[in-house]
């Protein structure tokens, strides 16, 4: 039997109240997002709406079908898939009521998975939780809605579950809760001893404009769900309000109460109106007002308790979702048999104590099915493919990994984290500022001081060069100093013995030098110094380095230069001194003697002091002569 005996008021009051569950799409999109770092922001927006796409897809094309088809024995529909609905009005009104409503379920394992999860596992998860997990299970409970004759098992054994405490948000909860025991926790979420760390979310304002979304359109889920315009509706919205309030205020005075503040925390407000919501969920047609305020506390309680049970188990659910649906979920459906009206118990002809264990079965059922079935898919898929973005990408935010999109604040905080990092700031660029806004501001004020910590580091990049300069190079003559000539020759010998190679120097002394400073005075004797560094130094190859190494004592190191070759440019040298022309007295020859060896694999100190005896046999054969 189709029940197709609906007016155009039916019709019309289950559209409008789909519509209502639509919005709380956008709901949970703010409280999730709201819920979450600013760095992850957009990732759990766009999670919210594309699981909704998927959702919707997966709902038509198999779902659907699963889930209100004409059933097999009550445990699976078989037919309706990818239906064209042709001109059954209330069967296109009943299909998209039903599709906001998987797309409900799909959306709460975003908000428990947040902040780490992949997103291409999370699509697989949304569209698998909306073409097989939930449908599945809800056949079992609501497969006889559309086809009267078609009821699964559960409906049959007379679970209730109104609107769905347990159909839509236990087996949301229960997913979720089988994703984050898969995946893991954030990084950082407990300390390496297990304590847990707030991560505190980065717009509350949001997550409560999300939380106003989700209590206005759930109206329409509890209330919607008479599927047709009926006195009931009234009593519905009632209990939903009642419960949802009761939730909010047990959540706070709980977590005044007991919380480590000391303060009604924020969070747990608006995690306990939902979790009320949630709860009366299963029963606002069956239960009277102070059963619904009953509820709206057990509710709180379970979010409150829940959540510090979750933290307890090392379970990290960014938005508490789980204990939120899952648990006030089954506490809402089990509550449904306990504060069930008298008059439904005489009209389904069951006393109390069989209706609650029915709800007991329900819930238990949809906990094995929904988180059992769920774990093992996300252990199947862990096998395959990774189901969590990097520990480098989690740092820096799925918004920038998954999407490749970026916010202002990010990018700031992304830059100062590399000046942090590195030591140039040289390497940081100027950030593109938003114009009159808070962040643009900042932007601005970041922008400059970046910039006068590069002029600063310039200046100081200058100073050290010079610095670098001054302390290696002997001051009158510009060429290397001593400590500098001799630590090169060190390594250079190093480097001749590893690769075989042959090094030779040249120890060079102005002759007669002293006598220069006696006859033309100091100064002339400085030229000379300067004169002949110079002339030596344009003399050698890129490759040869000069120092000077006392008073008017050159070292010349020569790498890959074997003795006789040395020899020969030492004496070119010596002999382009000689021919020098000086102005103080131009008839005035200076001239140099010269040492020449090549390494032996000794020490440099022994090698120069080869040289330097050479040097001093040079001297005294009558000087202006080089020695090997
Ligand atoms: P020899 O041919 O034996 O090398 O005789 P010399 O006179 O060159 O040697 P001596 O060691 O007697 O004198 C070197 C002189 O060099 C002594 C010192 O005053 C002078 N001298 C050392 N450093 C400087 C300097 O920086 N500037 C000037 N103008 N003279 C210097
Ligand atoms: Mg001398
Ligand atoms: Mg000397």
């Amino acid at each position: 039997m189709i029940n197709n005996v609906k007016t155009i008021d039916d019709i019309l009051w289950v559209l409008i109240s789909a519509i209502l569950v639509f919005i709380m799409q956008a709901g949970f999109m703010a409280l999730e997002t709201g819920l979450s770092r600013a760095k992850n922001s957009i990732n759990v927006a766009i999670k919210n709406i594309t699981d909704f796409i998927f959702s919707v897809a997966a709902f038509w094309l198999i779902g659907y079908g699963i889930m209100f088809g004409k059933s097999f024995h009550g445990v699976l529909g078989f037919t309706d898939f990818f239906t064209s609905f042709e001109d059954d009005t209330w069967k296109a009104a009943f299909f998209v009521f039903q599709a906001v409503f998987v797309g409900t379920a799909a959306t709460i394992d975003s908000g428990v998975v947040a902040e780490r999860a992949k997103f291409s596992t999370y699509l697989i998860m949304s569209f698998v939780t909306s073409a097989i997990i939930y449908p599945v299970f809800g056949h079992w409970a609501w497969g006889g809605l559309f086809y009267e004759d078609q009821a699964g098992w559960l409906q049959k054994l007379g679970f209730l579950d109104f609107a769905g405490s347990s159909v839509v948000h236990s087996i949301g909860g229960w997913v979720g809760l089988a994703g984050a025991i898969v995946i893991g926790p954030r990084n950082g979420r407990f300390a390496a001893d297990g304590t847990p760390q707030k991560i505190p979310g980065h717009n509350i304002v949001f997550a409560y404009l999300g939380t106003f979304i989700l209590f206005f359109g759930w109206f329409g889920f509890n209330a919607g769900s008479t599927l047709e315009a009926d006195f009931a509706v009234a009593h519905i919205i009632l209990n939903t309000m009642i419960s949802a309030s009761f939730g909010g205020i047990t959540a706070m005075f709980l977590s005044m109460f007991l919380g480590k503040s000391k303060l009604p925390e924020p969070e747990m407000i608006i995690n306990g109106i939902i979790a009320g919501l949630v709860g009366i969920t299963a029963g606002c047609a069956y239960v009277k007002t102070p059963a619904a305020l009953v509820i709206g506390v057990g509710s709180g309680m379970a979010v409150y308790y829940g959540t510090l049970f979750l933290e307890k188990k090392g379970v990290d659910d960014v938005v508490s979702a789980v204990p939120v649906h899952a648990f006030s979920g089954v506490w809402g459906t089990l509550a449904t048999g306990l504060f069930l009206k008298e008059s439904f118990l005489k009209e389904f002809g069951i006393t109390r104590i069989e209706a609650l264990a029915v709800q007991g079965v329900g819930v238990l059922v949809c906990f094995v099915w929904g988180f059992g079935l769920s774990w093992l898919i996300m252990k199947a898929i862990k096998k395959h493919i990774p189901i969590r973005v990097s520990l480098e990408h989690e740092k820096m935010g799925l918004n920038i990994s998954e999407h490749g999109s970026s916010s202002s604040i990010l990018e700031l905080s992304e830059s100062m984290r590399k000046i942090i990092e590195t030591t140039k700031i040289g390497k940081v660029h100027k950030l593109e500022s938003e114009i009159g806004t808070e962040i643009g501001d900042l932007t601005n004020c970041f922008n400059i001081m970046v910039d006068r910590l590069k002029e600063k580091e310039e200046i100081a990049e200058k100073a050290l060069e010079s610095l670098k300069y001054l302390s290696i190079t002997d001051g009158l003559t510009k060429v290397f100093n001593k400590k500098y000539i001799s630590e090169y020759l060190e390594d250079e010998l190093k480097r001749s013995a590893r690769y075989g190679r042959k090094t030779s120097i040249i120890l060079f002394d102005i002759d007669f030098f002293k006598s220069v400073n006696d006859s033309y005075g100091h100064q002339m004797g400085d030229l000379v110094l300067i004169r002949c560094a110079e002339t030596i130094k344009n003399s050698l190859r890129d490759s040869d380095l000069i120092g000077r190494y006392g008073g008017e004592e050159f070292l010349l190191i020569l790498p890959e230069t074997e003795l006789t070759s040395a020899y020969h440019l030492a004496d070119r040298l010596r002999e382009e001194i000689s021919l020098l022309k000086w102005e103080f007295d131009t008839k005035r020859i200076i001239t140099i003697s010269g040492g020449v060896v090549e390494n032996v694999g000794e020490k440099a100190s022994k090698m120069i002091g080869r040289a330097d005896e050479l040097l001093y046999v040079a001297k005294d054969k009558g000087r202006n002569r080089i020695e090997k």
